[in-house]
């Protein structure tokens, strides 16, 4: 039994299979997968989604929607929070964060919005007693200054990409890191090294499908010009990236499996694993 704790199910890479995708991802074992939203117009439908597949959600708002984001997205995230309490496959906030890897994102300006609608996010889930779901890239120390700040207490850092001691101090205040298809790629060096240290309670797993594609579906630069279409990744793929992890650690699949899941429940106490 698995759980794909980052999976965009309503993406429109999804649109013509989506339900052959879920059901496949079932078949492998993956019993539960939670679709973070990235927007305000894809709430109603991560909920829809959740709710048809029997899956969890959480709503929030993306750092790479940021730019086109309004502040009343905010309070309708209030709204949509309040409204959908007693909603239990309701499990978080997200997802945010800070990306200060993309360019655009980078500029005074977009960095002061990014902190903005981030801690704004961290507020409304200490309000409404949810955890976040964070989006990390080259962010790391700020979003450990955001949850000290808003005193946030559990939730997952995604993808996560960071330093052991960025890693370390994420576990300190109650988080748990994600772990996906990049450890799947050998020249992951300092990942794999980081995901080997790591105790067993600090890792959850997930896919990010659409995006992240393990190496077995990886189509090169080169690939790609000869018409080899980028290999789309699926919630599917969750015990075959988990095999790779449980080689690396040295641990059973069936061991892996059982502290995951017991993880992602602890970091997302409304998750309900089957
Ligand atoms: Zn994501």
């Amino acid at each position: 039994m698995w759980i794909d704790t980052h999976c965009h199910l309503d993406a429109a890479e999804f649109d013509a299979d989506r339900d052959a995708v879920r059901e496949a991802a079932h078949q492998a074992g993956v019993t539960r997968c939670v679709i973070p939203a990235v927007h305000a117009g894809h709430w109603p439908q991560v909920a829809q989604l959740a709710e048809r597949h029997g899956d969890a959600y959480a709503l929030g708002i993306h750092p790479l929607y940021v730019p086109q984001a309004q502040e009343a997205d905010l309070l309708a995230l209030d709204r949509a929070l309040t409204e959908r309490r007693d909603d239990p496959r309701l499990v978080a906030v997200g997802e945010t964060g800070l990306d200060f890897f993309v360019p655009e994102l980078c500029t005074p300006d977009m960095r002061e919005r990014q902190w903005f609608f981030y801690t704004a996010q961290l507020k409304l889930a200490q309000k409404h007693g949810l955890p976040v779901i964070l989006h990390v890239r080259r962010s790391a120390d700020l979003l450990l200054k955001g949850l000290r700040q808003c005193r946030i207490t559990s939730g997952i850092a995604h993808a996560f990409n960071g330093s052991h001691q960025q890693a370390q101090a994420f576990v300190d205040l109650g988080f748990a890191l994600g772990f996906g298809g990049t450890l799947t790629y050998e020249r992951s060096l300092q990942l794999r090294r980081l995901a080997c240290e790591l105790p067993l309670s600090a890792i959850v797993l997930e896919t990010d499908a659409p995006d992240i594609p393990p190496q077995w579906l990886y189509q090169t630069a080169e690939q790609r010009a000869l018409g080899a279409a980028q290999g789309r990744n699926s919630p599917a793929e969750l015990p075959r990236i988990a095999q790779v992890l449980a080689g690396l650690r040295g641990v059973s699949l069936a061991d892996l499996a059982a502290a995951s899941t017991h993880n992602a429940q602890r970091v997302l106490p409304k998750l309900v694993p089957a």
